[in-house]
Parts: structure tokens; sequence; C-alpha cells
């Protein structure tokens, strides 16, 4: 990039709520039945139906507020956005204009500088999705409306973000704001969150912004990341080269790596908004408004606090762990049964989520219990058996979660701490290694771990090494 400019950008987010049913109507928000059966006549939009808002919906919208430290607002209200769409049967979308649920919250994104950062939110609106249109069934266009009337809500940042790589910030710690609430799955592939930026440039000092564009149809984070650099860099080449920002939206082509205008003339929407007749303000008292923070799960900062403070884990494991609420959850199991916190976490971190990546799964489907780790962990600091070991029952637990202590009994793994068992190996392999005696008595140090090799070989890895170590060294030197 042109170091000359400094690009502006704010993020348009639209998060799907995981209710069970729509956001007016009882009708099931599950996806992948056939067309056009989750429907009713309210999402239908027929004529003289009233909508009877989902209480799921405000507290899923409050708690996302609170988690982003926005106001709530006591009083909001629906309005209806018209325009014509064959995926929307009403003829206007039912969402939230002026007076939105929540305003003035932040999200803090830390870069890999470790710089944190503000990123301010301008607001979160309720509103209902449309439906469907299918374009690619080789005749007409087809429209499926059973995710007409699925809960969303919207997210508008503030123009705060300066680049890609903060924007992607954004979105990963807002997606794990929702996940960690439990209000979204934060799928962006499969539509969960879509993500719209609007992006411009401006020469560095500059106060003024420069004229916005907005990229859409990014389908996951790393794309979001590509189309606003790929944006911030057509803009600039579009005015060193003597030419003007115009106002437009574009489309992102992933294959293609590019964005293509999508309506090229300055956008004069008028949506014309007025508030829903039939549906009531909503209101959200004092009184509601704390049963619903006290219903607040632990995200994924406090914990990282915790970590830090009372487990005494590095700052870096704290972000690995709590970067999911199940991983999170699955070490905080483990350390239920352990307090060895690091080498809690050093399994979590390291074999354990190296099988959950692997096999793409999430903590709660890893085979093997936290409770399992946890006395694995304990066996370890124990002697019972040594690390080496440790790692051979791993792949064994993953198999059917067995008790480490049965699979070591079973395979008789029990580490060898008996001094003159381990001893009498010792003797064998010095006797039969004169060559390296001689070395190690003409001063080369390194060849004791040569011994050490040895033995632990012939004790097909049973041998507490640090009794190994002791002996060997013990016996070489004797022999001065
Ligand atoms: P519009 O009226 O075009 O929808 P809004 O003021 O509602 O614009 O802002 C929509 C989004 O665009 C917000 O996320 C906001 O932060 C962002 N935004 C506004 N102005 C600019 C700008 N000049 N450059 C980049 N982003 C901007
Ligand atoms: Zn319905
Ligand atoms: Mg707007």
């Amino acid at each position: 990039m042109n170091e000359k400019y400094e690009a502006v950008i704010g993020l348009e987010v639209h998060a799907q709520l995981s209710t069970e049913t729509k956001i007016f109507c009882g009708c099931t928000t599950k996806f992948g039945n056939p067309p056009n059966t989750n429907v009713c006549p309210v999402c239908l939009g027929h004529p003289g139906v009233l909508p009877v808002l989902n209480k799921k919906v405000v507290e899923y919208s409050v708690l996302l507020g609170l988690a982003t430290d926005c106001e709530i607002n006591e009083k909001s209200i629906f309005a209806r956005k018209n325009y014509f769409y064959p995926d929307l049967p009403k003829g206007y979308q039912i969402s939230q204009y002026e007076e939105p649920i929540c305003e003035h919250g932040k999200i803090v994104v830390t870069t890999k500088d470790g710089v944190t950062k503000n990123i301010g939110i301008t607001r979160i609106h309720m509103e209902e999705d449309a439906g469907k249109s299918i374009h690619d069934r080789g005749y007409d266009t087809c429209v499926d409306l059973n995710r007409t009337g699925t809960p969303l809500v919207e997210i508008v940042s503030e123009p705060d973000i300066r680049s890609a790589e903060e924007a992607y910030l954004y979105l990963t710690k807002l997606k794990q704001i929702v996940t960690y609430l439990e209000i979204c799955d934060g799928n962006m592939e499969e539509g969960s969150l879509r993500c719209d930026a609007n992006v411009s440039v401006r020469l560095r000092g500059e106060e003024k912004f420069g004229t916005k564009t907005e990229v859409k149809n990014m389908n996951s984070f790393r794309n979001v990341e590509r189309a606003i650099d790929f944006e911030i860099n057509r803009q600039i080449e579009l005015i060193e080269d003597g030419g003007k920002v115009v106002q437009q939206t574009l489309l992102w082509d992933a294959d293609l790596n590019e964005a293509f205008p999508m309506r090229s003339k300055e956008e004069a929407h008028d949506y014309r908004y007025f508030p829903d007749p039939d549906l009531m303000p909503v209101v959200v008292d004092e009184a509601w408004k704390e049963k619903i923070r006290s219903s607040m799960p632990e995200l994924a900062e406090t914990k990282q606090k915790k970590y830090i403070e009372d487990y005494k884990l590095p700052e870096y494991d704290a972000g690995v762990l709590t970067a999911t609420r199940d991983l999170a959850e699955y070490f905080e199991n483990v350390i239920t049964v352990t307090d060895d916190y690091k080498s809690a976490s050093n399994w979590v971190m390291g074999d354990i989520s190296k099988v959950i990546n692997e096999e793409k799964i999430t903590a709660i489907d890893f085979p093997i219990s936290p409770k399992n780790i946890g006395k694995l962990i304990n066996l370890i600091n124990n002697k019972t058996i040594s690390n080496a070991i440790a790692k051979d029952v791993f792949p064994e637990m993953l198999k059917e979660n067995k008790d480490p202590e049965v699979i070591i009994k079973e395979k008789n793994l029990v580490q060898i701490t008996d001094t003159s068992a381990i001893e009498e190996i010792v003797d064998k392999i010095i006797d039969a290694n004169e060559k390296q005696v001689q070395q190690f008595l003409d001063g080369k140090e390194k060849v004791l771990g040569f011994f050490v090799g040895q033995v632990m070989r012939e004790s097909k890895g049973k041998a507490n090494p640090e009794i190994v170590n002791k002996l060997l060294r013990e016996k070489l030197e004797a022999r001065r």
C-alpha cells in the first residue's frame, strides 16, 4: 500500500441468531428442510396477519449489546424498510432504524504487535432476514422462503478500522463473542455471519473522509481481508491516476480475487422507513436488562485474565486456550483433576488441539475426556510414567477414552523407578560399549546422551530418565 494514504473502514455485519423459531412467528428456523415448508401466513406476508415478537431475539440482542459495551436503549422501535424484491413477499423488511436496541459500544482488538485498539460500534439492531432467490437451477429463478423471518442482528461499526488486518481482527473478535454467548454459530461460510465492508482512503493527516464504496459478498474472514486490500489499492491507484472514487457497491469475486461494481450510480435508496404499526415499541426495563446480564456466560477476556492471574499461565497460552468457549471449557475441566495448569495447557494446546484441527472437530467432540487427560498428567507428575511413555499412552486413549491408568497396567508401562533394576541395565550398557566409555573419559560429554538412549531403549522407555542420568554419570565417573 502507498504510504501517503490511510484507509478508513467501517463494517456492517449481519449475524443470524440461533433461536428455535423465527422472529415474528412460530415457524422453525431449522436449516435444510424442503423449500417453502418452514412457512406460515405471517412470514409469507399475507395481508391482515400480525407479527408477534420472539422474546429470545430481544434477549440475545441485549446480551450482545452488553458484551460489546453498548448502551441498551430502554425503548426501541421496529420500522418497515420498503423495497421490492422477489424474496421479500411483504414488500418490506421489518428492521430497526432511528431507534435501535443497542448503541455506542466497542470491540477491543489486539494487533500482532500487541497494540490494543477500540473499534466503536455505532449500533446493533434487530431485523428479519429475507428469503432466498435461487438462480442456478438451469430454469427460472426459484424462491425459497424458509429463511424469511429468520432473526438477525446487524452490527454497524464506526469508521474506526484502518487496515484489512484490523477488520479481520474485529470480525474474529465479534465471532468469538457471539459464539461464547451462544447466540449465533458464527459460521461465515454458511452465511450465519455476513459482512459488508465500507472502504475509503484519504491522505495521511487529512481529517475529512474520502468517498466510500461498499464491498459485499465475502464468504470468509480471509476473503474480507483480501477484498478490503483490493479495494484500498484500487482507490489509491485511481486517485494517483487523477481519477475520483465514486460511491458504489462492489461484489467480491473470490475466484478472480477482484471486486466488480454492482450498482454504479450514486446510491439513492429511498426505503421510506416508518415505524411498523403492527409492533409495539420494545421496552427493556432495568430489571429485564439486569436479568439478562446475570445470565451472561464468562467471556474470553475474563477467562484470559483468570488464566494469567490465577493459573499463572503465559499470555500466549491464555489467548490460545480461550480462542473458543469449547476449548476453554475443556481446559477448565482438565484442571478440575490436576493442578498442574501449565501441563494441562501444554496438552490442550499441543496434542489435543492437533487432533481437533486435523479431524476438524470441536473440543466437545474430542474423544478423550478432560478427566482422563488430567489423570494422565498426574501419572506423569507422580512419576508412574515418563513423558515419553505418556506420548504412547495418548493414542491408546484416543481409541476409546480409556482410563490411562488401565492402559498403563494392561500394557505394563509403569515406569521403572527401582534403582537396582535400572542399575543392572546401566552396567550392562556400559560394559557393552567400551569405545564410548573411553570417549566419555576423554572429555566427550555428549556421549552421555548415547548411553541414556541405549538404557532407555533397553528398558523399553520405562526407566525413569532422572535415575538413568544419575546412575550413568556416577558409574562412568567411577571409571576414571
Ligand atoms: P450509509 O448511509 O451509506 O449506509 P452509514 O453512515 O450508515 O452509511 O455507514 C455505514 C457504514 O459505513 C458504517 O459502518 C460506517 O462506519 C462506514 N462509513 C461511513 N463513512 C465511511 C467512510 N467515509 N469510509 C469508510 N467507511 C465509512
Ligand atoms: Zn412463519
Ligand atoms: Mg447505513
